[in-house]
């Protein structure tokens, strides 16, 4: 029986093998088998509510057996360790080693410190889980401690494109303007890439939340307690939070060719370059559009890229590749949310900002949650953000329903 393996169940694994599963696994004419570190899905999109502390780790994890459910589609949940394109073999920490007829490697990303001495050590990211909660209890200390001491915490974020801003909006939404909050960009607006109106509009509405915009300033260095900007200045800092950018998975630039920032080079069906049986996708992989430009790494572009290699695998084959289109790369457009009231986006000709848009955008992740037949999370409860108690470092949250 063909055997197809699938790494990593973010967005884009999720979306290959539940599809997959429907089709070839529940039927028994293919063996599927998805191998993912965790036993739990992560919305990852929804990560800088646990760092601020306005969601608990619970509504933002799904259980990946509950979501395999009746798919045929066997879990294995251990860390990959290599992939040998050439023996058409994966190597699992466990030990185990995994023979593929069709490979999907959708292991998502890891974070880009650009080579800025002292970042790495010194900041938090919010890559996965424990980087989300990390930066909650870091937050929660240290705005402690500037509470004992009769001050107030400086939390400063480097980067100021879609998780910084959202990050920012959170924590200001949490700390109610009780501590300082300064993102720091680059580029001379925040949300680069995406049109100078809504840009200006996440200035707007962080400023009125307290947040300090500095942008045009990069990170030249981190010390333990400052940081050095490329203006010279030099900002103190209690906890130092990176959102600057992501590369692709190191695992994956070993095994395929790749570019300069780990992401492998894949063509118009997601398959790299110099395996044909092998697909990448999502986060791990150096898409482009039907115009040859790079696709920014999000969610969107996962799961667009995800039912482009689904209908391969099914079709290919049977049909001239060319009947399945290729990944076009187009959006759908932009949601941001800035805290649990504010939101801003584009979708079509339409774009804005208000509360209007963050319902939108909150529509938008439920439809994510029933999409996959999530069970836990905001599609189970409706839950009201209640205003964290800062005074004494907690912060207490309702469920209604
Ligand atoms: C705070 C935040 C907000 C965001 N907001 C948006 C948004 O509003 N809209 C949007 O479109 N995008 C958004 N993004 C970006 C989006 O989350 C990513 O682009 C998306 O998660 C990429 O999907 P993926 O499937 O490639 O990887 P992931 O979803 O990261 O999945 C990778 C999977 O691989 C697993 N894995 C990794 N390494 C290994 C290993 N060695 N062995 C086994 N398993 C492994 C991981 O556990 C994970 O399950 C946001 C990101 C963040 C951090």
């Amino acid at each position: 029986m063909r055997k197809i393996v699938i790494l990593g169940a973010g967005y884009a694994g999720l979306e290959v093998a539940r599809s997959l599963g429907r089709v070839l696994g529940r039927t028994g004419s293919a063996h599927i088998l998805l191998v993912n570190d965790k036993e739990y899905h992560v919305f990852t999109t929804e990560l800088h509510k646990v760092a601020a502390g306005t969601a608990e780790p619970a509504d933002v994890t799904a259980s990946l057996a509950d979501l395999l459910d009746e798919t045929g589609v066997e879990l294995i949940v251990d860390r990959v360790e290599g992939i040998d394109p050439e023996r058409r073999a994966v190597e699992l920490a466990g030990g185990t080693v995994l023979a593929y007829d069709r490979l999907v490697v959708a292991l998502g990303s890891t974070t880009e410190y650009w080579g800025i001495p002292g970042l790495r050590e010194r900041s938090l990211s919010l890559n996965g889980l424990e980087g989300a909660t990390a930066i909650r209890e870091r937050v929660r200390e240290v705005v402690q401690r500037a509470e004992e001491a009769g001050r107030q915490a400086h939390i400063v974020i480097g980067g100021g494109g879609l998780t910084g801003v959202e990050l920012a909006g959170e924590l200001a939404f949490r700390l109610a303007k009780g501590h300082r909050i300064t993102v720091v960009e680059l580029a001379p607006n925040l949300l680069v890439g995406q049109p100078e109106r809504l840009s200006r509009e996440a200035e707007r509405i962080l400023a009125q939340m307290g947040v300090t915009i500095r942008t045009g300033v990069g990170l030249n260095a981190v010390d333990e307690d400052t940081v050095l900007l490329s203006s010279g200045e030099r900002m103190d800092y209690d906890v130092l939070l990176w959102a600057g950018g992501v590369r692709g998975n190191p695992i994956v630039a070993k095994a395929f060719p790749a570019d300069t920032r780990d992401r492998a080079i894949v063509d118009s069906w997601m398959r790299s370059e110099a395996y044909p049986d092998v697909y990448i996708v999502g986060d791990a992989a150096a898409a482009k559009d039907a115009d040859g430009k790079p696709v920014a790494p999000t969610a969107q572009a996962a799961l667009a890229q995800a039912e482009v290699v689904v209908k391969h695998i099914l079709y290919a084959g049977v049909q001239e590749e060319q009947a399945v289109a290729p990944y076009s790369g187009r959006s759908k457009g932009v949601l941001v949310s800035i805290g649990p009231k504010q939101g801003l986006g584009k979708i079509g000709a339409f774009g804005g900002s208000g509360r209007v848009w963050k319902l939108l955008k909150d529509a938008n992740d439920i439809r994510y949650h029933l999409r996959i037949g999530a069970r836990n999370g905001r599609t189970r409860r409706r839950e009201t953000h209640a205003r964290p108690n800062t005074e004494s470092g907690r912060h207490d949250r309702a469920h209604t329903a």
